[in-house]
């Protein structure tokens, strides 16, 4: 259809419909969570999270809605049905982040998109792309960074991947939705700064870079009022200001206010319930709401519903090439893993006869709980993977973890939700003599720590983002039976979220963050230990010498209100009146670290590799800015193996107008796998908005003129080559 026909269709359904069907189409078809909502009708595609009013007389099918960032969530049994619908459990974001490979992500994209499209699937609910503004966000690993512009970039290569593949991708939860406790209800005090630079930032890249065809509203108020109703943020930002013309969703139940809501440009409600279509019939009878206003929403409605492949009649197949995916999913995983030290441990020797220790060898976490989790045919655990690459590991000590981990596991109670968080099995206490006996029969001890976390809930400091006193006892008891008879021990870390690990890491020789890989985690990680593939993974996210040196520590996650009353939605999900103050400003993760020269653990962008890189000729197209820089750099793989080298661009902007972080990043690329001695040349481009803070005094984008740095390097504090321009 070209935009002409197109516009003269959705303008003769305009004038078709009823008060009635105009409402209906606005608002979703309800939800299948027992024992709360129940649909209104039957499940095209069982166990997604939404659908869309059809109006099959008016050739208007009925969309269908589905979760998430780590892959397509369905049920993967159904009744009338034998066999099973299962999908590709792909890294968690944090993990496709890690990998600073946008192309990487848009093959996960692809692939994503694909598996929807064949399972009957028009939306992806995905990329979740709010900032990791605190360790103890429970949705963190759905996200990519404590950065704008490196979670604008993973999105719009992912929004870009499934988009190609004619499904829409809705980039979510806009805006401020950093943290779980009182969800639904709190409100996120936010300075405007802050809001542009941090919080919106990503989201604007994204859609400036990549037209998704909707966004989600998140549930938190922004500043008094949520952000579903919000008509500065939804009008003025997203449309006025960065040209969005897709439609716009509300996260599932959010808002209040339907009339507000409609006016705001929350142009569907979802998963949609009776009430909320009576109220917009009832508003617009009384006059509350403009008829017009309908029309706009459905005019994007319409644009959106036209797009889809159940549109298009696409004849799905139930059948995506899952093996193909798994693939995908192995090599992204490899991608995105961080070699946070390696004091000549790794990569391990073809022959090493390998004990594992800890639970999370044996039971390997894929991703994240809640609606970012993926119900998949199998995951490969670390041991698994180890085996099937022809590693020796200590069977006798497995026998002892597998009956354990089994004993645990039926203790535990059963799942009343999809999304509940089960706790973890708790670390088996090991006794030293057992230990040491390992310790003499294996050439490395290999313990894995594993921690899971999602939707509805943040995480606890104690024996979560610290380790448990039985983990603590375990490092030391493996690290000294191995060290005695000096032989490494390598520690590998299965977690969707930053924890602690100052501590404790002395006492290993080695530390792999693997985060959490998908279905195919065991076999990536192995990659990894073995070197066939040479670590190229950098953090998106500061880890912090303790949860006390987080900038938003003291605030977060916010207060309950004097007199609060507490909020029911559904069986689950509850909050009180409450409200957190973003009081470190601009000065989130790296930003604060590097502006106080604050110690960290790992700073941001850091990542080890087998190899090294040098980097030298950095050249700026000219010693003034005028309107666009080019810089190029010069990278050199000086090591004996190949490997790829993530670079990153930071800028100090001088600090006349306002205060500046010392640095920012404002580009950032990833070398092809380099041959030893090999030099690639990478060229980047600054333009004005790369040079401008937000002035709240003009409102506007201000570019301070004076001295500016360009500092390139291998994470925010190792850098490698600096040159300055001028702004006059
Ligand atoms: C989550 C969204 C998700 C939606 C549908 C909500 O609880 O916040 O991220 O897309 O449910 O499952």
């Amino acid at each position: 259809m070209s935009p002409t026909e197109l516009e003269a269709r959705i303008t003769g359904l305009l004038a078709q419909l009823s008060l009635e069907q105009k409402a209906a189409l606005l608002v979703g078809m309800g939800i299948h969570l027992p024992g709360a909502f129940s649909v209104q009708q039957a499940e095209k595609v069982p166990g997604a999270a939404g659908s869309t009013y059809p109006i099959p007389e008016l050739g208007l099918p009925s969309m269908i809605l589905s979760d998430g960032p780590a892959g397509v969530r369905i049920e993967p049994k159904r009744a009338d049905s034998e066999r099973s619908y299962y999908c590709t459990a792909f890294p968690i974001a944090s993990l496709l982040a890690s990998s600073w490979d946008s192309e990487l992500v848009t093959s996960v994209g692809q692939a994503i998109g694909v598996e929807a499209r064949e399972y009957g699937i028009d939306v992806m609910l995905t990329p979740g792309m709010n900032l990791q503004r605190n360790p103890r966000g429970g949705r963190n690993f759905e996200y990519y960074s404590e950065d704008p512009l490196l979670s604008g970039k993973m999105a719009a290569a992912l929004v870009r991947g499934i988009q190609t593949e004619g499904v829409g991708a809705s980039i979510k939860h806009f805006a401020a939705n950093n943290q779980e406790t009182n969800r639904m209800v709190i409100d996120t005090l936010v300075d405007e700064r802050s809001l542009r630079e941090l919080y919106l930032r990503g989201f604007e890249i994204a859609v400036k870079e990549s037209q998704p065809w909707t966004v989600m509203t998140a549930y938190n108020q922004i500043n008094g009022i949520p952000a579903s109703q919000h008509q500065w943020l939804l009008q003025t930002i997203l449309r006025d200001e960065w040209g969005f013309d897709g439609l716009v969703m509300s996260d599932w139940f959010a808002g209040e206010d339907v009339v507000a809501q409609m006016q705001a440009g929350n142009d569907l409600l979802m998963p949609g319930t009776p009430e909320q279509n009576a109220e917009i019939i009832q508003a617009v009878t009384d006059g509350r709401l403009a008829a017009s206003v309908l029309d706009t929403n459905l005019r994007r409605f319409f644009a959106l519903l036209f797009k889809t492949p159940v549109a298009h009649h696409y004849a799905y197949s139930d059948q995506p090439d899952l093996n193909a995916h798994a693939q995908i999913a192995r090599q992204a995983a490899a991608e995105g893993i961080v070699l946070l030290k390696n004091a000549a441990a790794l990569p391990l020797k073809t022959q090493a006869k390998i004990a594992a220790f800890g639970v999370g060898s044996y039971d390997f976490i894929a991703g994240g709980t809640g609606s970012g989790d993926v119900n998949k045919a199998y995951t490969v655990s670390l041991v698994e993977g180890l085996q099937a690459a022809g590693f020796a590991v200590n069977t006798q000590l497995q026998q002892r973890y597998l009956p354990y981990i089994a004993a645990e596991k039926a203790k535990q109670p059963p799942k009343k939700y999809f999304f509940e968080l089960i706790p973890p099995v708790p670390e088996m206490p090991l006794d030293t003599n057992i230990v040491e006996q390992f310790a003499a029969e294996s050439d490395l001890g290999l313990i894995t720590l594993g921690r899971n976390c999602g939707e509805f809930q943040d995480r606890e400091l104690e024996g979560d983002y610290y380790l448990t006193a039985t983990e603590q006892v375990m490092i030391k008891t493996v690290a000294e039976a191995y060290h005695a008879v000096g032989k490494p021990v390598v520690l590998v870390l299965n977690i969707g979220n930053v924890i602690e690990t100052a501590s404790w890491r002395d006492q290993v020789d080695a530390l792999v963050l693997a985060w959490q890989g998908g279905q195919e985690a065991g076999h990536a990680v192995t990659a990894v230990l073995a070197g066939s593939v040479n670590p190229s993974g950098k953090l998106p996210t500061s880890f912090s010498l303790s949860y006390a040196d987080v900038p938003s520590a003291s605030y977060f996650p916010g207060e309950r209100l004097p007199e609060a009353t507490e909020h029911f939605f559904g069986p689950i999900s509850k909050g009180w009146d409450s409200q957190v103050d973003y009081k470190e400003g601009i000065y989130v993760g790296y930003r604060h670290y590097c502006t106080r020269q604050q110690a960290v653990a790992y700073p941001f962008g850091f990542g080890l590799s087998y190899t090294q890189f040098a980097y030298s000729s950095l050249q700026l197209s000219s010693p003034s800015f005028q309107g666009e820089l080019m810089l190029t750099v010069e990278i050199t793989n000086t090591g004996s193996v190949a490997g790829r080298e993530v670079v990153q661009v930071y800028l100090a902007a001088p600090a006349v107008s306002m205060d500046k972080p010392s640095h920012e990043l404002r580009a950032f690329a990833k070398t092809k796998l380099l041959q030893p001695n090999e030099t690639q040349t990478l060229v980047f481009t600054l333009n004005e908005r790369d040079l401008a803070s937000w002035s709240v005094a003009t409102q506007g984008w201000l570019v301070d003129q004076g001295e500016y740095q360009v500092k390139i390097g291998a994470s925010c504090l190792d850098l490698r080559t600096e040159a300055s321009f001028q702004v006059l």
